[in-house]
């Protein structure tokens, strides 16, 4: 069994969703293909749950204008077509009753629907290409409890339903939804439709999890900012996890977790060019040559530095300082100390506020905000041969904030003032891979 999931770009055009169906079809292998919602509609279901009932029926038209579109440049059979519209009327109809009764907080009930309308619009077009196919319901086996998916659940419900069936060439299924401990419609957050696929591949011990988007892999640098970057052929688990956390925006941050814990390779392909090699995820090879492969920036990152005396030869401190940040839930990202302060970073600062008057027990705060974290990603381990000097060389030009090497072999971080960012993203370029 192989996995497959497609973003919203590779599904943004009634083409493209075609392309994709060529595309898993060119593979005889029997699979799960994993669909996120259409692009912008996502976006637009989080604005129609927050809607009045005015601006919301003139959302819910474009809306239906543009899959009546869709429809049209997908679908050719006129049975299948028939099904498609019905299929759209109940949809919209459903949501404008949603609509118009205005209950609160149901933005999660909102938001399934972009997947719903993808996979379906999808199995129809797999029915009139005559595909021996099924469509699963991630309603039935995806469950979270506490936000976070139940991979337990998630492994018997998912064999249960396949089991249901007579062994088909294709399931499909929705990324991104599920069903929490209180049997409410749920999801795994923006980008979440990646984790699916994961946790699917995971359970499933498939063979293969391939994430296709519309960049060649994982690049070396941020093609957004910087030019000539290119893609990386392999990264480990451990590398691919720090550059999702750290902001390489081609990821879910935490969907390498489970295909790591299951041993799955994940590969990552572009629809708009299937023939390149992407980006192989794997076990780490031993045998790879150290050294830096990748950079990736994270912005939006709040320092918060605590001095005080009472740190000088102490123990307890940290976990008083620590325990602040438990208790406002909030995590944090880099810490680097010396004898009498010790410097954090967040990158949620919902609680700030609540933080920094705990914190003035401890000592004394300052707060920066609008840094960006810098990660530097490869093997760094301890015979590497300064490491840290070839990832600060290149930078001797940006004030630096905080440094953090050694907590893993794989990573070092750099915090800098975002407006440093492009500058130390085109040096870190030119000093580790010799570009630009
Ligand atoms: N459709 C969801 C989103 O836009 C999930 C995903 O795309 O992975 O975030
Ligand atoms: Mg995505």
């Amino acid at each position: 069994m192989l996995v497959y999931k497609f973003g919203g770009t590779s599904l943004g055009t009634a083409d493209r969703m075609k392309s994709v169906a060529d595309l898993i079809l060119s593979d005889p292998r029997q699979k799960i293909v994993v669909l996120s919602a259409v692009s912008g509609t996502t976006d637009n279901l989080i604005k129609l749950s927050n809607s009045d009932i005015q601006n919301g029926d003139i959302l819910l038209q474009e809306m239906v204008k543009q899959y009546k579109d869709y429809v049209a440049g997908l679908l050719s059979n006129e049975a299948c077509i028939t099904s498609a519209k019905e299929f759209l009327g109940e949809t919209f109809h459903s949501l404008r009753t949603a609509l118009h009764q205005q209950k609160p907080n149901d933005e999660k009930w909102f938001v399934a629907f972009g997947e719903f309308i993808s996979t379906s619009l999808f199995s129809f077009l797999l029915i009139e290409r005559g595909v021996n196919s099924a469509y699963l319901p991630a309603l039935d086996f995806m469950r979270s409890v506490e936000g976070e998916p139940d991979l337990g659940q998630i492994s018997i419900l998912l064999k249960n339903v396949l089991e249901a069936f007579e062994p088909k060439d294709v399931y499909v299924t929705q990324g991104y939804i599920c069903r929490n401990e209180n049997n409410q419609t749920d999801n795994l957050r923006r980008g979440g439709s990646d984790y699916t696929a994961t946790i699917i591949g995971a359970v499933l011990k498939a063979e293969e999890i391939q994430i296709w988007t519309d960049i060649d892999g994982v690049h070396n640098n941020d093609p957004r900012i910087v030019q000539g970057t290119r893609a990386i052929e392999k990264l480990s688990y451990a590398e691919a996890a720090e550059l999702a956390y750290f902001g390489a925006k081609i990821l879910h941050p935490l969907c390498v977790r489970p295909a790591r814990e299951a041993g799955v390779p994940i590969r990552l392909l572009n629809t708009l060019n299937p023939t390149a090699t992407g980006t192989l995820i794997d076990k780490e090879n031993p045998m790879s040559q150290g050294g830096a492969k990748a950079v990736a920036a994270k912005d939006g990152i709040t320092a918060i530095n605590i001095r005080s005396s009472h740190m000088l030869m102490a123990h307890g401190f940290l976990r008083k300082i620590f325990e602040v940040f438990e208790i406002h839930k909030t995590s944090v990202d880099m810490i680097t100390t010396s004898e009498v302060a010790v410097s954090l970073t967040i990158d949620d600062d919902r609680n700030l506020e609540n933080i920094v008057n705990d914190l003035k027990d401890y000592g004394t705060i300052s707060v920066e905000k609008d840094q960006t974290i810098i990660c530097v990603v490869g093997s760094f381990g301890k015979d590497e041969m300064a490491a840290a000097v070839k990832v600060l060389l290149p930078l001797q030009n940006i004030p630096i904030r905080m440094i953090s090497s050694g907590g893993s072999a794989s990573n070092i971080s750099i915090l800098i003032n975002a407006k440093y960012k492009k500058d130390a993203l085109e040096a870190l370029n030119k000093g580790l891979f010799a570009i630009g």
